[in-house]
């Protein structure tokens, strides 16, 4: 007998650091009354990060999308930014922001990031950059994307806001492409509340982030730039810096908890768990996507998704509609068969998985999804859902 949960099983819940030793800093915030602009508690982040890191040249941001639309006024691109319709929404945004035109490419089918291949078909002379997603933490193919870019003297940048702590042949995933932007939103594995972060190649991006985030000011009374205001404060940037050291032990729990899905959910007939690992890769672990194939299933996905939440766990479908299916990107683009997308959009549903679920409270999300399939092949149960 499958019963709804008590209280509702978000998809995801952010980790709070605990509240003694966080206390004690703000009191040290509140000493110095310095709240916003390059404060000490907003420098100690920045060489916290730089160490984990392994770059020298980072910048912090009020969040990822501010980040990543300011990586792409820096590089003055005009026309059109090939990206991937497979993402959450602020990727394209950034884009449009900047007057550019997106231009959507499909998808691998098995890691949900973009397809290289039709990546270089789509490039035209009005092509400006390429703006690729790691999804789910999972790398994009690099080196094809890298040969890409470098053929066709193309700028690369990764929204990389999935996947803070992945490492790829022991190189942090930051360092590939031009530039690569994280989100420290609250829902996301590392984070600061709000925030945001990029890390490049070029040293000279530094100082026009600098500018760029603060209105533009060199100083007292030089403004050299556009800029608008998208700083991190102190605030957001002491609770990175306490999330930040409890990431190995985090990301080591959300490894446990991916573990108990895929023991419970492995032999489930038309399911699609997470991709097959890489031994080259270091994971996040932060995200559990699967995908419901609805003739083996015996539920499409939303149906799938709608029982779920009936007994109160609060499945998403990360990513639904399309970007190009939505209201404002729908007639903006120029269109590019995308049949890959199109299908996944269809049957993704992301499982709950955030530190501190239990793998009791797991073993009765599997219970659920099981149950959900059965009911559809037997006809008592049918009416009961
Ligand atoms: C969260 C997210 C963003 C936006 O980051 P914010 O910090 O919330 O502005 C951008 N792209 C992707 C893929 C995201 O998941």
């Amino acid at each position: 007998m499958i019963t709804p949960f008590q209280k509702p099983i978000p998809v995801t819940r952010p980790y709070l650091p605990p509240l003694d030793r966080f206390r004690a800093e703000l009191e040290t915030i509140w000493e110095n009354a310095w709240l916003t602009n390059n404060g000490p508690t907003l420098q100690r982040f920045t060489t916290a990060l730089e160490k984990r890191l392994g770059t020298p040249h980072l910048s912090l941001f009020a969040n990822g999308t501010l980040a990543l639309q300011i990586a792409l006024q820096a590089l003055q691109l005009s026309g059109e930014v090939i990206t991937t319709p497979f993402t959450f929404v602020a990727t394209t945004h950034a884009i449009t922001q900047n007057r550019l035109q997106p231009v959507f490419v499909d998808i691998d089918p098995e890691f949900y990031t973009l397809d290289p291949n039709r990546v270089e078909a789509a490039i035209t002379p009005r092509t400006s950059a390429i703006l690729a997603v790691h999804v789910f933490g999972h790398p994009c193919r690099l080196e094809e994307l890298a040969d890409i870019a470098s053929r066709h003297q193309l700028p690369l940048i990764y929204d990389a806001a999935h996947a803070f702590g992945v490492e790829v042949a022991g190189r942090p995933i930051g360092s590939f492409g031009d530039l690569s932007m994280f989100s420290f939103h609250a829902t996301k594995l590392c984070h600061s509340v709000e925030g945001g972060l990029l890390t490049f190649a070029d040293p000279q991006f530094k100082e026009v982030f600098h500018y760029l985030k603060n209105f533009g000011f060199r100083n007292e009374v030089e403004v050299v730039l556009p800029g608008t205001n998208a700083k991190m404060n102190e605030l957001e940037a002491l609770m990175g810096l306490h999330v930040l050291e409890q990431l190995d032990p985090l990301i080591e729990e959300r490894k446990r908890i991916h573990s108990w899905y895929l023991e419970q959910l492995t032999s489930v007939p038309g399911l699609r768990l997470p991709p097959r690992h890489s031994p080259h890769v270091r994971y996040n672990h932060a995200y559990f996507p699967i995908e419901v194939e609805a003739g083996s299933f015996g539920m499409d996905r939303d149906e799938l998704y709608h029982w779920m939440r009936r007994h109160n766990v609060l499945v998403r479908r990360y990513f639904y509609p399309l970007v190009p299916e939505l209201d404002c990107y729908r007639d903006s683009t120029r269109k590019q068969e995308l049949p890959v997308s199109q299908q996944v959009a269809r049957r993704i549903l992301n499982l709950p998985l955030y530190n501190g679920l239990t793998e009791d409270e797991v073993t009765r999300i599997c219970e659920m999804v099981v149950a959900g399939s059965a009911s559809q092949h037997n006809p008592r149960l049918r009416r009961a859902a």
